[in-house]
């Protein structure tokens, strides 16, 4: 009877770690494509939480931000209702990593496209155009531009993200560089005087420095072209000619325009024309 037991408690014991095990080996995502999962009624897309105007978890829960809307419009067109989408934080290092593991159905969070990341994953889009830049405080006046960040300046940026790279490639000679989780770690370390400039999409910047008019400002030309994509599963064609098609409806149709209206049109920054979708 006590063996028994013993033994019935064992191979419990084995099949929950079995089915841990399983959990974790997928990452207890879902192994249906972005287009079957929204057949469901459904989409877990993954956005950032810390960035103002981009893609931002509100106090009272809600959403908000460029991307947010992007999101909201493309699962739209997928059949999928505001109120069906669950957002998850994506950061900037496991954006690939979440879609690998089919935690998200996709990605829509200042992501930009590059090679290194299609080895990986795929992009429809781009659906918007930002360029690197520098967040200074606002009574800062030796800093100007990235080659200004001479001296063993402090600079910070993002792990995993194309300025982090972007610096360390051209510039890491004469800064040094800083790497935070999260753009509103960074921007808290150059409010507290612990870094000199943060480094990242010009329009991210923006919307850190809307946030706290007076205080932080973004400065120096944009000194690289980032085409944001919606990243998704690599091969998954169907998912991402239907994401494309969304892109394309929401440029068309002026709701493109409306949410950066709504989302930036009142913080100074240049809202540009809308990019071509590129059908590779
Ligand atoms: N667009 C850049 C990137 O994808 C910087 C913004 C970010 O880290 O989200 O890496």
């Amino acid at each position: 009877m006590r063996i028994n037991r013993a033994l019935r408690a064992g191979i419990g014991a084995v099949a929950l770690a079995l089915a841990v095990a399983s959990t974790a080996a997928c990452g207890g995502g879902s192994d249906k494509s972005a287009v079957e999962n929204a057949k469901d009624g459904k989409l877990t897309i993954g956005i950032k939480f810390d960035q103002p105007g981009l893609g931002l978890r509100n106090k009272d829960g809600s959403y908000s931000g460029f991307d947010v809307e992007v999101a909201e419009y493309v699962a739209g067109k997928l059949g999928v209702q505001p109120d069906q989408i669950t957002f998850k934080e994506a950061p900037s290092a496991q954006r690939e990593t979440l879609i690998e593991n089919g935690q998200v159905d996709l990605i829509v969070a200042t992501y930009s496209i590059n090679d290194k990341r299609k080895e990986k994953v795929d992009f429809a889009g781009p659906y918007f155009v930002a360029g690197q830049s520098l967040l200074v405080k606002a009574d800062n006046t030796t800093i100007t531009g990235p080659e200004s960040l001479t001296g063993g300046k402090k600079l910070c940026s993002v792990k995993g993200s194309t300025p982090a790279q972007n610096v360390k490639d051209k510039y890491a000679n004469d800064v040094q560089l800083q790497e935070y989780d999260t753009y509103s770690l960074c921007v808290e370390a150059l409010r507290s005087g612990s870094v000199d400039a943060v480094t990242t999409d010009d329009i991210i910047l923006a919307g850190f420095a809307a946030q706290s008019p007076g205080q932080l400002k973004v400065v120096g030309k944009p000194f690289t072209t980032e085409n944001y994509g919606i990243g998704l599963k690599k091969g998954d064609q169907e998912t991402r000619d239907a994401v494309n098609d969304a892109i394309e409806a929401m440029i068309a149709d002026g709701s493109w325009a409306d949410a950066l209206n709504q989302t930036f049109g009142a913080t100074g920054y240049q809202i540009p024309a809308p990019p071509t979708v590129n059908r590779y």
